[in-house]
């Protein structure tokens, strides 16, 4: 690694390096780092063939269930699953049903990375469970998972990952206590979950490498999250610039999957 005096002096030399330049820097920071925290969007999984699932555009609409008539934002949130559960169920099983969905080269790279004793966590605001499927075991799932449900009884009974999709109802009913099932999904107008939280911040605190991925970081939470870190080297990997590019090492305005497969461990 190259020896800076300061961290202006640093970041003037990493953002002066060009091509493959870039790629050889970002390999010399992963063998130097052991405790590398990657935090991914929407873009880790659009690269899957994941459509950014805020956007309704393309749906099917079932003759006594109407989609034009909400915002996106409305269609998962809190006040519909409660309010309009035949809506919100119906939406939920034409846009987040993606068990046929795969991991991409990311995906399966990070869980390499881990393997190999790099990598200590991954942060994902997505709800797909594709890092779990392509082998990760630390994964915090911010916004929380679809693969995981649960009933809104007091007893919160756990029910199987297909649940949902595969009820017959309209609107997915306890087998056990008879109240309304829901997924471990970070609604709009509900918190985030304190335990994945948690652990992400801590994850982010004790990195010694940060790689932010397929976000715009223009939204909470996740500016906030990159705030805890301390350590050395920044790297973020996004279509488009980023608030933050300048305060990274490397910037990569390029596909996640065509960076992440240089890196090798
Ligand atoms: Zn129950």
């Amino acid at each position: 690694m190259m020896e800076f005096h300061s961290a202006r002096e640093r970041r003037a030399y990493y953002h002066g390096l060009t091509g493959e330049e870039k790629y050889a820097a970002l390999q010399e920071m992963v063998d130097a780092s052991a405790r590398i925290v990657f935090f991914g969007g929407a873009g880790v999984s659009t690269e899957s063939g994941i459509p950014d699932f805020r956007s309704k555009d393309g749906l099917y609409n079932k003759p006594d269930v109407q989609f034009q008539q909400y915002a996106p934002e409305y269609l998962l949130s809190h006040d519909c699953l409660f309010d309009e559960p035949k809506v919100f169920f119906e939406f939920y099983r034409q846009k987040l049903d993606v068990r046929s969905v795969e991991p991409n080269t990311a995906h399966y790279k990070l869980a390499e990375m881990e393997k190999a004793g790099k990598l200590s966590a991954i942060v994902t605001q997505n709800i797909d469970g594709l890092h779990e499927k392509a082998g990760s075991k630390t994964v915090y799932n911010i916004h929380g998972t679809t693969f995981r449900n649960y009933c809104t009884g007091r007893a919160h009974h756990e029910l199987p990952a297909d649940f949902i999709v595969e009820s017959g109802e309209a609107v997915p009913h306890c087998p056990i206590c008879g109240r309304m099932v829901r997924p471990d999904v970070t609604l709009y107008g509900e918190a985030l979950p304190e335990d994945a939280v948690d652990g992400a911040v801590r994850a982010i605190r004790e990195a010694d490498m940060l790689i932010i991925a397929g976000t715009s970081l223009t939204v909470y939470p996740a500016a906030s999250f990159v705030r805890y870190f301390g350590g050395e080297n920044l790297v973020i990997i996004n279509r488009d610039e980023t608030p933050m590019d300048r305060e990274a090492d490397l910037v990569f305005h390029e596909s996640i999957g065509k960076v992440m497969e240089r890196i090798h461990v």
